[in-house]
C-alpha cells in the first residue's frame, strides 16, 4: 500500500509518498512558509528538486499543494488520490497518554490535544496538519506515531526530577524523551545488522543531528534518555544548550535585563555549538572547516560537544550496568567521522575502540568497532519516516 508520511510544524510540511510493500520512496517534498508566503520543494524518484512559489495560507492548502504534485501529470507519481492507502502523522508529544502509535480518531485527537501544554510549538503544528489531511483525504485512514512513545518504558527513578513530587502530580512535569521513532528504528536495526535479538542487548544510540540526543535501550525498551520535559535537556546540540544549572536563567535575564522566557529562546536557537563557537555555525561541516582555519572557538565547540556525548554513554552504561552496542546515528552521527573519532577517545576503558580505517564511512551501515573491541561501536543510518509508514501499516494495513 502507499503510505503519506506527513511531520508537520507551525509553518512548514515535510512529506514522504512510500510504498510500504517496496518499502520505496515514490516521491518526497517539503511545503515552506506556510502562513507567511508559501512554497514547495516536491521530488519525485529519481527526479530531480523542482521548487514553485506559490501562495500557502494555511496547511489545508498546502496539503491540497501536496497532494497536486503527487498527482502532476509530469512530476507526479499516482494517478489520483484513490492511491494513498493511509496517512501516518508524525506527533512530537504524547505526554503519558501515548506509549504506541495509534489510529487518529475523534477521541484520540482530544487526547493529543490535552497534550498541546506541554509541547505548545509542536503539537497545536501537528494537529493541524492532521486536520487539514482529514479535511482533503477523509475516509483516507490516519495514524499517528509519537516522539516520546518509544520513551514510557523509562522507569520512574529515570523519568523523576529532584523536585517536588506534586509539580509532577498537578503538571505532569517529568522527563519524557524525544527522537523515540529514531532511537527504537536504529536500536532495532543494530541488532538485525549483527544478527541478534534486541531483547538480549543493552545498546546505546546516539541520535546526534541538529537536535541531538541520547538513549539506553536495555532488553529491547528504552530505560533512560537525555532530552526532557522538552527537547532543550541532555546533549550540546545544533543551537540548543542541553543540559544547564537551571539558576543560570534568572542570572542572565537579570544581567541582560531581559525575560526568562527570552533566555530560554536563547538557549533553545543561539545556543549549542552555534553559540559556543561565538556564532560560527551550527551545521559540523561549517565547524570542522573553521576549525581546521585555526578558528579556537570552533575547535571548543567541538571538544565540548563531544566531550557531553561521551560523559552520556558512561552515565547509561552505568545506568544498564554495562553495554553491547553503541550506535551513532542522524545528521552528524551518520556522517561525520571526526565527531565519532573524538567521542571515542574518551571510551577506552568500557573496551568501545573505534578502528579509525572502518570509521570511515559516512551515511551507512557499518561496524566500526576494532576486531577486540568488546562493545560493538557501529553507524546506523535512521529513517523516521520509514519507521512511520511501518507502524501506519502494523495499525491500518491490510
Ligand atoms: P534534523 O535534526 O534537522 O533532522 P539531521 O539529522 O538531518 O537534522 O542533521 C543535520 C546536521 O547534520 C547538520 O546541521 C550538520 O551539522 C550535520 N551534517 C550533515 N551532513 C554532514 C556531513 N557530511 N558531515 C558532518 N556533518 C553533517
Amino acid at each position: 500500500m502507499n503510505v503519506l508520511v506527513i511531520n508537520c510544524g507551525s509553518s512548514s510540511l515535510k512529506y514522504q509518498l512510500i510504498n510500504s510493500d517496496s518499502e520505496e520512496v515514490l516521491a518526497k517534498g517539503l511545503c515552506e512558509r506556510i502562513g507567511i508566503d508559501g512554497a514547495i520543494v516536491h521530488q519525485p524518484k529519481g527526479g530531480d528538486k523542482v521548487k514553485t512559489e506559490v501562495a500557502m495560507p494555511n496547511h489545508t492548502e498546502a496539503v491540497k499543494l501536496v497532494i497536486e504534485k503527487l498527482t502532476d501529470p509530469q512530476v507526479g507519481v499516482i494517478k489520483s488520490l484513490d492511491e494513498i492507502d493511509a496517512v501516518g502523522h508524525r506527533i512530537v508529544h504524547g505526554g503519558e497518554k501515548f506509549a504506541t502509535s495509534v489510529v487518529l480518531d475523534g477521541e484520540v485527537l482530544k487526547a493529543i490535544e490535552d497534550c498541546n501544554d506541554l509541547a505548545p510549538l509542536h503539537n497545536p503544528a501537528n494537529l493541524i496538519g492532521i486536520n487539514a489531511c482529514k479535511a482533503i483525504m477523509p475516509n483516507v485512514p490516519m495514524v499517528g506515531v509519537f516522539d516520546t512513545a518509544f520513551h514510557q518504558t523509562m522507569p520512574k527513578k529515570a523519568y523523576l526530577y529532584g523536585l517536588p513530587l506534586s509539580y509532577y502530580e498537578k503538571y505532569k512535569v517529568r522527563r519524557y524523551g524525544f527522537h523515540g521513532t529514531s532511537h527504537d528504528f536504529v536500536s532495532k536495526r543494530a541488532a538485525e545488522i549483527l544478527g541478534k535479538d534486541r531483547k538480549d542487548l543493552k545498546i546505546i544510540v546516539c541520535h546526534l543531528g541538529n537536535g541531538a540526543s541520547i538513549s539506553a535501550v536495555k532488553n529491547g525498551e528504552s530505560v533512560d534518555t537525555s532530552m526532557g520535559l522538552t527537547p532543550l535537556e541532555g546533549l550540546i546540540m545544533g543551537t540548543r544548550s542541553g543540559d544547564l544549572d537551571p539558576a543560570i536563567i534568572t542570572f542572565i535575564a537579570g544581567k541582560e535585563g531581559i525575560s526568562a522566557d527570552e533566555v530560554i529562546n536563547v538557549c533553545n536557537k543561539k545556543s549549542g555549538v552555534l553559540g559556543l563557537s561565538g556564532g560560527v555555525s551550527s551545521d559540523f561541516r561549517d565547524l570542522a572547516a573553521a576549525s581546521a582555519e585555526g578558528n579556537k572557538a570552533a575547535e571548543t565547540a567541538l571538544e565540548t560537544y563531544a566531550y557531553r556525548v561521551a560523559k552520556y554513554i558512561g552515565a547509561y552504561a552505568a545506568a544498564m550496568n554495562g553495554v553491547d552496542v553503541i550506535a551513532f546515528t542522524a545528521g552528524v552521527g551518520e556522517n561525520d567521522a571526526k565527531v565519532r573519532e573524538a567521542v571515542g577517545q574518551y571510551l577506552g576503558f568500557l573496551g568501545a575502540n573505534i578502528d579509525p580505517v572502518k570509521n570511515d564511512v559516512h551515511g551507512e551501515e557499518a561496524v566500526i568497532s576494532s576486531a577486540d573491541a568488546k562493545v560493538t561501536v557501529m553507524v546506523v543510518p535512521t529513517n523516521e519516516e520509514l519507521a512511520i509508514a511501518r507502524e501506519t501499516v502494523r495499525l491500518v494495513g491490510a
